[in-house]
């Protein structure tokens, strides 16, 4: 094809449909519209007409009063949705083995081209497929995935036209639900004002809840950054900080279960969405904040028709295992393009952490690839400012240097841009396909494995569309991307092949920043277990082993009051493809040695999670496995020492692992046991501190 030919027949169409009204047939208006009905039949003359109107008025009135209520089950037949058109609003419940998870909540969208929450009614017969499928992804907490769900498509209709359909995926411990939109006559685009999708938990619910930052606020006005600090066990009822939650959501359905509400598969086609909180126990996907991006950029979505919305999710169980478990951000998506070659994961060092911007110099970056090499780990990430502080020339002497010692380089660029004042540079490449193409297009060629990029201006489409973009343009040059000040990633592992992780938590570098981040570090890493890192990867940065955060290791600044164990055992509990950990060249001579030799090994892909005990905020006790070795890991944040009984079927009895624990004074140790019979073993973890077990 020598070229490409925009807009001509469409624009033709348009001249001619423009000119036309967009106008409905009065009988269709129903009973919300009754009165205006009646009065418009009082005032008609015509006796035949009068006939023909009260009979069209009836039927619409009829066809709503017939409310219809489906049912439709995952394949074990436990997970029970209830969709419903009562009263001409749209709803659905879910229920498990019996007990009420969610009580009928509300479904549909009110848009441009109409309200489509009220007078919406069945389209009649419910098409129900089964789902079965396998798919693999090196990048997640479990390499192979057998999906089975049961999928049902119900048609919604207003004024006699099919408006759209809800699809429904129901598995045996998730439900995902998106709608999908259709062109009406022949208008083939609108704008979602406002969705009413919600989600009522039943009374005596309790919440695990982050709440959303206001826009323009934080460092350098980047909120927000999905940096803030939980509430656990909370009442209903609340809306965080006056703007609702961030995903995911994570709610404790009193002694019955647990439910955990995300979404997924969101890109440039939607926004990304939050929950806001109401009362009566509804929660309602809340759109971006009007000041985000610095005011930037719409806040409710277009879609073009017929189109769909990103899949909201609802995870339920009578325990926390399905929570930890959970794949479905991944199962119901796909990717968006092929992967330009296998991308390569693994744990890395980064001096930032420790040494701050003061260390993104030439010879420090020489002593973290040693450091590196020496730890067998894969990267080493250059953080900002590498650009005035080293400068290109050097960086690619820095990446032809660490390639001879087997590591690769990741480089640091700020994503901006007009939405927020983040000073650092390098600025001015991302947010510009021509700058940033140019950008990738070097680091290609001097072997750059990948690219973090920092300071993002929210959840808005066109914020979206850039995330997305600049994972596009960086697959086409072989780079991994890292997100950082950004936004949950929403099934993007397997929609985008070279994400690698994002941040969107209050990572490592608040441990560096303050006290109290040190202080409450054990509470927050009993909590991404359960909620930030189940639906998508997390870049935390963690597992120092330096006492201080500072780069002699000197008494002053931040204080890690967590164990050495502890600092080990998160590098299992945070799943993340690839890992730049806070550890220090220091740290080869001022940490254990078992430390060292633990961190060496420790792998960063998974193929198998198994959610073991622990209860969010206070400890968590999980297995991960990769290839055939399990690494069982577990921290208590409780103020008295966790004593607790654990079963490890993946452990046969006779058989020798290798078990590190801590002291009541945080002093760790391993040595080598044998399982016993009944494969159990009886661990007892101080306040932040911290166990592993290894076979
Ligand atoms: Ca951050």
């Amino acid at each position: 094809i020598r070229g490409i030919f925009i807009g001509k027949g469409a624009f033709r169409r348009n001249l001619v449909t423009s000119q036309k009204k967009h106008v409905t047939p009065l009988w269709t208006y129903s009973v919300n519209s009754y009165y205006i009905c009646l009065s418009i039949f009082s005032i008609m003359k015509n006796n035949s007409m009068k006939k023909l109107f009260l009979v069209m008025t009836l039927l619409q009135v009829f066809t709503i009063c017939n409310a219809e209520k489906k049912e439709f089950k995952s394949p074990d037949g436990r997970l029970l949705v209830v969709v419903s058109d009562e009263n001409g609003s749209p709803s659905y419940s879910v229920n498990y083995n019996g007990i009420l998870f969610l009580k009928p909540s509300p479904l549909g969208l009110r848009t441009n081209i109409g309200d489509f929450s009220h007078n919406m009614y069945f389209a009649g017969d419910v098409k129900t497929s089964a789902i079965d499928e396998t798919y693999q992804l090196r990048n997640i907490k479990q390499s192979k995935v057998h999906y089975t769900a049961t999928e049902a498509v119900c048609s919604f209709m207003q004024q006699g036209k099919r408006i759209f359909d809800v699809v429904f995926r129901i598995s045996n411990k998730d439900v995902a639900f998106k709608y999908k939109i259709f062109s009406q006559g022949e208008t083939h685009s609108c704008v979602v004002q406002e969705e009413v999708t919600g989600f009522v938990l039943p009374e005596g619910t309790t919440t695990f809840l982050c709440p959303q930052s206001k826009p323009m606020g934080g460092f350098a006005r980047t909120s927000p950054s999905y940096e803030t600090p939980y509430t656990v066990d909370d009442a209903l009822g609340k809306n965080g900080w006056g703007e609702g939650y961030t995903f995911p959501c994570l709610f404790k359905n009193g002694n019955k279960g647990w439910v955990l509400i995300s979404e997924t598969g969101v890109n440039g086609s939607y926004c990304g969405s939050r929950l806001l909180g109401k009362t009566d126990g509804l929660y309602t996907i809340g759109f971006p904040q009007t000041g985000e991006c610095n005011g930037n950029g719409t806040v409710a979505p277009g879609v073009a028709l017929p189109g769909e919305t990103p899949w909201r999710t609802i995870t339920v169980g009578e325990t926390l295992a399905p929570i930890v478990e959970t794949t479905v951000p991944f199962d119901v998506v796909s990717p968006l393009y092929d992967a330009s070659k296998e991308y390569v994961y693994g744990g890395g060092s980064w001096s930032w952490i420790i040494g701050m911007d003061g260390s993104t110099v030439y010879d420090e970056q020489i002593r973290y690839i040693d450091f590196s090499a020496a730890m067998k780990f894969q990267s080493v990430l250059i953080d900002a400012l590498w650009d005035t502080q080293i400068g290109r020339d050097k960086i690619a002497k820095l990446a032809q240097y660490a390639a001879s010692k087997g590591v690769a380089l990741y480089l640091w660029y700020n994503s901006n841009g007009y939405w927020n004042d983040a000073p650092q540079s390098p600025r001015g490449f991302m947010d510009n396909a021509i700058a940033r193409r140019k950008e990738m297009k070097w680091m290609q060629s001097i072997g750059i494995r990948g690219i973090k990029v920092d300071f993002f201006g929210g959840d808005k489409q066109h914020t979206m569309q850039l995330y997305e973009d600049i994972l596009a343009d960086a697959n086409e040059y072989g780079l991994l991307v890292v997100f950082h000040g950004c936004t949950l990633p929403r099934g993007w592992e397997k929609m985008y092949p070279n994400f690698a992780s994002a941040e969107a938590v209050l990572a490592s570098e608040n441990l560096h920043f303050s006290q109290g981040s040190c202080d409450n570090e054990a509470f927050n890493a009993c909590l991404h277990p359960f909620i930030r890192n189940t639906v998508g990867s997390m870049d935390f940065g963690g597992s120092a082993l330096n006492k201080y955060y500072n780069a002699n290791n000197a008494p002053r600044g931040s204080r890690r009051v967590t164990s050495d164990v502890f600092a080990l055992a998160t590098a299992v509990l945070f799943q993340s493809p690839v890992q730049h950990f806070a550890l220090a060249p220091n740290n080869l001579t001022d940490a254990p040695s078992w430390a060292i030799d633990f961190m060496k090994q420790v792998p960063t892909t998974w193929d198998e999670v198994r959610y073991i005990d622990g209860y969010p905020g206070k400890y968590i006790i999980l297995a991960r496995r990769h290839a055939d070795k399990w690494y069982i890991a577990g921290v208590n944040a409780q103020k008295e020492t966790l004593n607790v009984k654990v079963h490890l079927p993946m452990i046969s009895a006779g058989e020798s692992v290798q078990i590190y624990t801590d002291n009541l004074q945080l002093e760790g140790s391993t040595k080598q046991v044998k399982m016993n019979k009944k494969q159990e073993v009886q661990l007892s973890i101080p306040c932040n501190g911290g166990v592993l077990i290894v076979k």
